[in-house]
């Protein structure tokens, strides 16, 4: 980079702060780079929205008569002494904290308490050299805004900090656990004063340069996290150490952090930031950053076993474009009993059965080991149920819930990272879908679905029949569908229109193009309206008998393979095989147009001609289904919709070999039709 282009972001910061621009603007065109001092005490104030506070200091009687004046004259003076600052400096320095904390106190008829951290955080303020309203105003910012409230023993903020400290390296949490060793033991001071206390000012001041910018306070935490994460190895290394030498290498860490780090650590805390789910921040964010005085019950985290994570979280996650690979994607694990799991589960959902760890150990075992293989699997596969973050769902009911904690503290213990659990468990799932419950989850069953009819009590007959059962199903992977995801996000979004779209499809796409038949009758009835995308051993072929093989009837559509694919309106196409119900397969094309999936089939002996097979409207797609054990063996069934419920009409079954990518594509190109009908 030329020094010419260096400055142009240093004139545009300057005009933005000129036409009063938000923070987010600033970090725009900061984009985390150090800002030049004669901008700093702008940018500080644009980014803490001091503009319109006035002076407030001019209610200020300059009477110096708190109850413990000579305290807080004292804790000054003791702070001032240990500056670099001339004489003169110090004097003004040590007039300006005891006048400003003075009135703080005052106006808002609070006691002052030693090592509260305000003098730390408005030493770097002083450094500024505003006049000394601003100063004023953008400590009562910074308090507000950035220093968490319950900063005490056995205070929310430092759970809070553990909890994403086992979020991320369980190893090492349970490490300082073993120790006796809790975050307020050493970071007190570092979330009081926002490292002010414990960083040297030229640190400092860039921190809070970046910190500012983003305007998010929980950033606090996860610089704390990564200060920790950061001695991670030489923490491991002291296991013969006693407590007390471990909390004071650790209190001091941040003391060795020097101004060329600063931007490093940051940008790790950011990373770590976007790979730690958010909602459990929802819950907390009034109670640890506004002067609601709202109290939270401690024990909620104090006692968490790993981190709570909203169900709207979880949904979310799912409909999130995958090619945002920043983003915590969820791989789900249902460890409800299997009876629960079969009346009703998310597609998406592993099923690892708690009551098989205490009642067949060696099975449980397997069944992890299947677990964390399929995961592998999955986020190598780049499949759309794959994620690195294990999100545990338990049933939400006391009875089961602790078999429940038994399993998720089981992954722990292996130093599994990222785990989390739903909270509510599955009642919360059950509860998010409200009256779109049926269409969104799989295989649900009003009779036997515990939350619909909470009276069905698993005896032990059931219970033993589930271990049964669930060694069947093991390892049962379900795979999510980005158009069953998309359908639920756009579901919540135009509040049933989707689903009523689905039910009455435009007619003129399916005129005439069903292959209706006396066999109608004999059809299985889906209950679910909308198209579900799913991987699964279910309906073992039900409809094959009457797949159509009358082509031989039609008089053959023959077309050249290579221009029928560079007509306009392909969207994509994949070699794979048709596979017959009889177990003939043919080599065929399947070729996504922006309307149809066309089945090419190629002739023998005839090479680059191929026979157009059948043209199916995309929107007459209502199930895709692939094998558990033959992820590459895929299903399309047509159908329309029959007063409630979803008459399979037809249906084609194929072997691809990019399987995954091919059904995304489909999936995708639904979706966008059904947009295009929605706009
Ligand atoms: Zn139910």
């Amino acid at each position: 980079m030329t020094a010419e282009d260096d400055s142009t972001w240093l004139i545009e910061l300057e005009s933005a702060i000129l036409d009063g621009c938000t923070p987010q603007e600033i970090n725009a065109i900061t984009k985390g780079k150090k800002i030049p001092e004669s901008l700093r005490p702008d940018v500080w104030l644009v980014c803490l929205n001091c503009h319109d506070m006035g002076n407030q200091l001019l209610m200020f009687d300059e009477i110096f008569d708190l109850t413990n004046q000579n305290e807080l004259r004292d804790n000054v003076k003791k702070f001032v002494r240990k500056l670099d600052n001339d004489d003169d400096e110090k004097l003004s320095v040590i007039s300006d904290i005891e006048s400003i904390l003075t009135f703080y106190c005052k106006s808002r008829s609070i006691t002052y308490a030693s090592n509260n951290g305000w003098i730390e955080i408005l030493y770097p303020l002083l450094s500024l050299k505003l006049p000394r309203s601003d100063t004023y105003n953008m400590f009562e910012r910074i308090l507000k805004l950035y220093i968490p409230n319950g900063c005490t023993s056995n205070g929310v903020p430092f759970h809070i900090l553990r909890l994403i400290i086992q979020y991320h390296d369980p190893e090492l949490c349970s490490f300082l656990d073993t120790k006796r060793i809790t975050p307020e033991q050493y970071c007190m001071p570092w979330l009081k004063s926002l490292f002010s206390g414990t960083c040297n000012l030229e640190v400092v001041l860039f921190m809070w340069d970046l910190y500012f910018q983003r305007s998010d306070p929980f950033f606090i935490f996860f610089l704390c996290l990564i200060m920790i994460i950061n001695a991670r190895e030489q923490l491991l290394q002291m296991k013969n150490e006693d407590k007390a030498t471990i909390v004071q290498i650790l209190s001091k860490m941040p003391s060795d952090l020097e101004a060329n780090d600063v931007s490093d650590f940051c940008s790790l805390a950011h990373y770590y930031s976007l790979k730690t789910p958010v909602s459990f921040r929802e819950d907390v964010l009034e109670v640890l950053f506004s002067e609601s005085g709202l109290e939270i019950n401690s024990k909620l985290y104090s006692q968490a076993l790993c981190l709570p994570v909203a169900v709207h979280e979880l949904i979310e996650s799912a409909t999130v474009d995958v090619a945002d690979a920043d983003a915590v994607k969820f791989f789900l694990v249902d460890c409800r009993p299997a009876e629960q799991y079969n009346a009703g589960h998310l597609s998406t959902a592993f099923h690892l059965d708690c009551n098989l760890m205490l009642q067949e150990p060696n099975a449980f075992t397997t069944a992890v080991q299947g677990l964390l293989n399929s995961q592998r699997q999955a986020l190598a596969a780049g499949s759309l149920a794959a994620g690195e973050h294990l999100c545990f769902v338990s049933s939400g009911r006391t009875e089961e819930d602790s078999y429940a904690h038994m399993v998720v503290a089981s992954f722990l213990k292996k130093n599994i990272k990222h785990v989390s659990m739903l909270d509510g468990g599955f009642v919360a799932i059950h509860d998010y879908f409200g009256p779109h419950m049926t269409d969104c989850l799989e295989e649900h069953n009003t009779s036997v679905c515990l939350v619909c009819a909470p009276n069905n009590n698993n005896n032990d007959n059931v219970v033993q029949q589930s271990v049964n059962k669930t060694r069947d199903n093991i390892p049962a992977i379900q795979l999510f569908s980005k158009l069953s995801s998309a359908m639920k996000a756009k579901s919540q979004e135009v509040k049933g229109k989707l689903i009523e779209y689905i039910v009455n499809p435009n007619s003129n796409v399916n005129n005439g193009d069903w292959h209706v038949s006396a066999n109608d009758r004999k059809e299985q009835r889906y209950r679910n309206v909308p198209p579900v995308f799913s991987i699964n051993d279910e309906d073992e072929d039900t409809h094959s008998d009457y797949r159509r093989d009358s082509n031989t009837d039609n008089i053959d559509e023959i077309v050249e393979l290579q221009s029928f694919l560079k007509s306009q309106h392909v969207v994509d196409n994949f070699s794979c095989q048709e596979v017959l119900s009889n177990g003939y397969m043919f080599d065929s094309y399947l070729v996504i147009t922006e309307t149809h999936l066309v089945i090419l089939r190629e002739i023998p002996n005839k090479k680059g001609a191929v026979k157009v097979l059948s043209r199916r409207p995309l929107s007459t797609i209502v199930k895709i289904t692939a094998k558990k054990r033959h992820p590459e063996l895929i299903t399309f069934k047509y159908g329309v919709p029959d007063g409630d419920n979803l008459l399979i009409k037809d249906m084609d079954r194929f072997l691809i070999p990019n399987a995954a990518v091919a059904t995304k594509i489909v999936s995708n190109q639904i979706v966008s039709q059904l947009d295009n009908k929605l706009q």
